[in-house]
């Protein structure tokens, strides 16, 4: 079984060896990883300039392993394409430091890696531990070496890919759940440079809109480790009342000929 490792925190992350781990005992591990931290790029990959591939030899990581100047999807890319050598059965990312819920499976480089996988029909799934006083690296590698070779087995739906997060201290038990909502106020700190030019820096505040029962944020607060199943296709078949009316009557007044 060859399996393909990857990470948004980059290649010296400690989530990526425990992963690389756990994994190099259900197959043959290739860990691809970027040279640096890429939390939060999301699904962007690199057009507009070389990708750089180091083969390294580093503690933990086995014996093949590389560091590319790309984005975690740039890495699935290469690795499926050209490094793993054959065909890539199980695309692994993380463990990421930090617990990507809610919302923020739109931003995670983590998540996004498994997403380019799925959108291979590879199976794949992310990673990460809530982070807390004792963040579960351990358990995390343990559970997601035993999901990651039921999945090479059992297989996924077309487009469907699996997010885990594992809780912070004492684990209670895992649950299927749906993505909660976790949006984040946004804040910018506008300041000045040694030069005196502006600079603008941005964070934000997390707020908790969904976080009941059956939820991601809800399981692992609650000690679980939820498993997300995501789908590629963000669309719903159901459309927002009133749509049809607004876009016939939008087409009905355009005024682009005639
Ligand atoms: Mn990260």
């Amino acid at each position: 079984m060859q399996i393909l490792i990857t990470n948004d925190d980059g290649i010296s992350a400690p989530g990526l060896r425990y992963l690389a781990r756990a994994l190099s005992e259900v197959g043959e591990v290739t860990v691809v990883a970027p040279d640096r931290e890429q939390s939060a790029v999301g699904h962007a990959i690199t057009l507009h300039k070389p990708l750089r591939v180091d083969r390294l030899e580093l503690d933990g990581l086995g014996p093949r392993a590389f560091a590319t100047n790309g984005t975690p999807a740039d890495c699935v890319v290469l690795g499926m394409v050209e490094l793993v050598g054959g065909k890539t059965d199980l695309v692994m990312a993380g463990i990421n430091r930090g617990a990507n819920l809610g919302e923020e499976v739109l931003y995670s480089g983590t998540v996004s890696a498994a997403m380019e996988a799925a959108m291979a029909g590879v199976p794949a799934c992310a990673v990460s531990v809530v982070p807390g006083r004792e963040p579960q690296y351990e358990a995390a590698a343990g559970f997601a070496a035993v999901l990651g070779e039921g999945l090479v087995e059992t297989g996924l739906p077309r487009d469907c890919f699996l997010n885990v997060n594992v809780p912070d201290g004492r684990i209670g038990g895992v649950e299927i759940t749906r993505l909660g909502r976790r949006r984040y106020e946004n804040r910018i700190y506008r300041r000045e440079d040694p030069r005196g030019r502006e600079y603008y820096w941005f964070t934000g505040d997390p707020i908790e809109e969904d976080s009941e029962p059956g939820t991601d944020i809800g399981a692992t607060r609650a000690g679980r480790i939820s498993v997300t199943p995501l789908f590629l296709n963000l669309s719903s078949p159901e459309a927002p009342a009133g749509l049809d009316g607004l876009i016939a009557s939008a087409f009905e007044n355009s005024r682009w000929s005639d």
